[in-house]
């Protein structure tokens, strides 16, 4: 199923032609930005010096905190009253990002969600609700949009209550969702609680933080639905830059409207296809807000190959950032491998906190879970092999010894949006 199949099926180099043309036109229009008029002077590059499409490997990157330096409006290419939507990223620390769009932007991007949904076979007569933040994250009307566009009848239910989340989607007769994984596993958990199921729902898309594949059969198994993974950020306008077909062996990306570069993250030199690196995307659609080379923090890897869809250009699931990847005693952690370990092990639940301090030198990782009542047999014996147990497997899968605690169940913090579920203590004494 197609929503644009001319544009969604183009041959490479149909689309290199068409990627090579929207380039040339996003360089004219950031010299409009103060930060790369200088950035492309300094590297020698004028519009008309960009002949292929490896001569943006001359430009410098653009990073999160280039962005946060251009607060408020720095980076916008168009004036102010050209700019009819203003979101804002989630900032960790100090200012937040501001991401700005045009009526056209704001088209483009209803476009992207309408091929994404449309790819995993919803369409009018579906009813979907969508269950994430509709303020300054760009997750709740990013797909609102699309999913009108499509013809499906959306509700936007946005995030908390999660008993009358339930609710709406068995008397509206919910077909399609839309949430982070974590806040979709607390919905199971909440429907187990309340001793219902969800008959209807089929289809769960799930995004905005990275998740396994254990994660998707557990999430496939309690909630009844085909999940599908969903890839975006705000500054690359929000949700839809990559999807999963339902083929669901890597996400479509975008490249009449993203151009794809995987690099070390380390030394930023571009890495060989089917090697593992950060994303780097310079988005060939932005009006208001275009940007060059900008470094995602995702992890991820270019697929090659020809998906039985019939679209081509895949990138893996992102495993991680950069960024919230953990060193640990020098060993590269990610919370989505640990989340992975704890999902394989039916005497724990899937919740779970992370907890990283140094003490006497030595980094020590602390890792809080949920004990499942149902194969806790109450004797203090058993706590202690079940604790053992966990160990053993964190041990194997990560090859670092860790303390775990086990807490009782439903104690730790539930996450409606972007779980948070590492603490890092080191920097702090
Ligand atoms: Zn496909």
């Amino acid at each position: 199923m197609f929503w644009n199949e001319k544009t969604e099926t183009l041959k490479k180099r149909d689309l290199e032609t068409i990627q090579l043309k929207r380039l040339k036109k996003t360089i004219a229009q950031v010299q409009n930005v103060d930060f790369y008029r200088k950035k492309c002077k300094d590297a020698g590059i004028i519009p008309g010096s960009i002949k292929t499409l490896e001569d943006i490997r001359r430009i410098p990157f653009t990073r999160k905190q280039d962005l946060r330096d251009g607060y408020p409006f720095g980076f916008f290419a168009v004036p102010l009253s050209k700019v009819i939507r203003i979101h804002t990223t989630s900032g960790t620390t100090g200012k937040p990002t501001v991401v700005g769009y045009t009526k056209k932007d704001l088209d483009t991007w209803a476009e992207l969600i309408a091929r994404n949904l449309t790819m995993v076979g919803l369409q009018e007569g579906d009813i979907f609700q969508n269950m994430v933040n509709y303020g300054m994250f760009t997750g709740g009307l990013g797909f609102h949009y699309g999913a009108e566009k499509i013809g499906l009848t959306v509700i936007p239910s946005a995030t908390g209550n999660t008993k009358r989340q339930i609710e709406m989607i068995q008397d509206f007769g919910v077909t399609a969702i839309h949430c982070t994984p974590s806040y979709a596993m607390h919905l199971a958990e909440v429907a187990e609680e309340m001793a219902t199921d969800l008959p209807t729902l089929k289809t769960g898309l799930f995004g905005a933080e990275p998740w396994s594949d254990s994660m998707r059969r557990e999430l496939e198994k309690k909630l009844g639905v085909t999940a599908y993974d969903s890839y975006g950020i705000s500054e690359l306008f929000g949700p839809g830059v990559a999807f999963e077909c339902q083929e669901r062996n890597g996400l479509h990306i975008w490249h009449d409207c993203y151009l794809v570069e995987i690099i070390d993250p380390a030394t930023g030199e571009v890495v060989g296809d089917g090697e593992r690196g950060e994303l780097v995307v310079t988005p060939l659609a932005k009006e208001a807000m275009p940007l060059l080379r900008y470094r995602t923090g995702d992890i991820t890897m270019k697929l090659e190959d020809e998906c039985l869809c019939g679209r081509s250009q895949k990138i893996g699931r992102i495993t991680g950032r950069s960024d919230d990847m953990l060193v640990i005693r020098g060993i590269n952690v990610f919370p989505s491998q640990i989340e992975h370990v704890l999902l394989r092990i039916p005497e724990v639940g899937n919740q779970f906190m992370v907890y990283v301090d140094r003490i006497n030198h030595l980094d020590e990782m602390t890792i809080d879970v949920e004990i499942n009542r149902s194969f806790f047999s109450g004797e203090l014996q058993d706590l202690a092999r079940i604790q053992k147990k966990v160990v053993k497997e964190l041990r194997d899968a990560l090859e670092i010894r860790t303390t775990v605690r086990l807490v009782e169940p439903g104690t730790l913090p539930r996450f409606e949006g972007k779980a948070k579920r590492v603490i890092d203590r080191r920097g702090e004494s």
